[in-house]
């Protein structure tokens, strides 16, 4: 089963390249103070959960029109129904792009044995001895580890990509973060949005 706790209907910048739906999932086991989706962190959320059924009807409806369907969060891994909606949408026709924290490499590792993704992008909140700090809790640090070699072998599209807050981390982790990863892979830093912030004020508000 899926808990889903919001749809986009229609985006030009969450699938690069691609026309895409993109599908939140409700719960996250982080808490990073920059995050902009925090009606999506509780792992239940009643009053904003969208039927996966639902969804999928939306997305049978688009069949033919959008190209891909991004499956964001919350953290998508820790839905037991991830599999089967993956495969569900792909039976559509759709491109599937997952985002991910990175925390559970296990479990994008049989997803990518099945065949299930075409596209991932993890988040690389910042050098390991200071991810509690950017996601909000201690980290298992082993998991982001592989998760980060999982994905570097893995022969689908890629992205990394780092939310940069001038406030929380260190000026050397410019380069640091992007060190993290084998040459090859693809990495982004984004931009932090003080409006939207879980904690604006432990994020030093405005900076950037
Ligand atoms: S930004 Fe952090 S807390 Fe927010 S959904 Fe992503 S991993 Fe979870």
């Amino acid at each position: 089963m899926m808990r889903l706790g919001g749809l986009q209907r229609f985006s030009l910048c969450d699938y690069p390249g691609k026309m895409a739906a993109v599908v939140f999932t409700q719960g996250c086991n982080f808490r990073c103070p920059f995050c902009h989706n925090g009606s999506l962190l509780l792992s239940r959320n009643p009053g904003r959960e969208i039927p996966g059924e639902e969804i999928l009807a939306f997305l049978q409806e688009r069949a033919g029109m959008l190209e891909g369907v991004v499956i964001s969060g919350g953290e998508p891994t820790l839905q037991p129904g991830l599999a089967d909606f993956c495969r569900a949408v792909r039976e559509m026709g759709f491109l599937v792009k997952l985002d991910t924290n990175g925390s559970r490499p296990e479990i994008l590792k049989q997803l990518l044995a099945d065949n299930l993704l075409d596209f991932i992008a993890m988040d690389i909140k910042a050098t390991l001895d200071r991810y509690h700090i950017l996601a909000g809790v201690q980290v298992d640090l082993a998991a982001i580890i592989k998760s980060i070699t999982v994905i570097s072998r893995a022969n689908i599209q890629a992205l990394f990509r780092t939310t940069w807050v001038a406030g929380l981390h260190r000026q050397e982790e410019r380069y640091l973060i992007p060190a993290m990863l084998p040459e090859t892979m693809r990495h982004v830093f984004q931009p932090f949005k003080p409006e939207h912030a879980l904690q604006p004020d432990l994020c030093g508000r405005g900076q950037s």
